[in-house]
């Protein structure tokens, strides 16, 4: 069976991955989302294991000692991590597992998992980053500044992924998404040795 696509999506806070994300997620059923843990205390409406697994920093340190993250980052002066049973378990049954994090995550993957496929989602410009940030009203006013100027930073790493996608909409910005999905699925891989022996044992 073919391996799914280990798919992940980043991009700076307010460039909407969370929207796109979730739009993809409805649409695409053989997309699974991987859930992250993160030391983080919950938002709003936030419900545990399905947003994230909230921690506190011993177990989460605990599970980093255990070896049980595919990668962890420190974000904002908390940890966040993708847990490697789930994602490695769905990609084997053939599952693409989306993966949204950040970009020291993104790259850590990277070095790992050359194979996954990386997409920067970018915002339409910084006026309209900000607007975002401030908007979503989740952040105290000092965060929204860290959020802002770590975006600006940030941006410098879209040279290090596959794929960029510009969200001034999101529907259109999905679309691209699947695009890339239906593409990948099409990538000459390894596996392709094994498609042409079974196409010759039919003769
Ligand atoms: P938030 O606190 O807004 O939910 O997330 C803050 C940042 O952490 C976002 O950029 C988000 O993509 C990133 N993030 C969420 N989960 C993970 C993860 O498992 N690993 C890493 N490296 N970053 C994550």
């Amino acid at each position: 069976m073919n391996k799914g696509l280990l798919i992940v999506v980043s991009g700076p806070s307010g460039a909407g991955k969370g929207t796109i994300c979730k739009q993809l997620l409805k649409l695409e059923p053989d997309v699974m989302l991987s859930v992250s843990a993160t030391t983080r205390a919950p938002r709003t409406g936030e419900i545990e294991g399905k947003n994230y697994y909230f921690l506190s920093k011993n177990e989460f340190e605990s599970l980093i000692e255990k070896d049980e993250f595919l990668e962890y980052a420190n974000v904002y002066g908390n940890y966040y991590g993708t847990p490697k049973k789930y994602v490695e378990e769905k990609n084997l049954e053939g599952k693409n597992v989306l993966l949204e994090i950040d970009i020291q995550g993104a790259l850590q993957i990277k070095e790992k998992y050359p194979h996954g496929v990386f997409i920067f989602i970018l915002p339409p410009s910084a006026k309209e980053l900000k607007h975002r940030i401030v908007n979503r009203g989740t952040e105290t006013e000092a965060a929204i500044e860290q959020r802002f100027k770590s975006a600006f930073d940030e941006i410098n790493y879209v040279k290090k992924y596959d794929y960029c996608v510009v969200n001034d909409d999101v529907d259109a910005a999905v679309d691209k998404v699947k695009a890339i999905i239906k593409a990948e699925r099409c990538r000459i891989t390894e596996d392709i040795d094994s498609i042409i022996s079974r196409f010759k044992e039919e003769i």
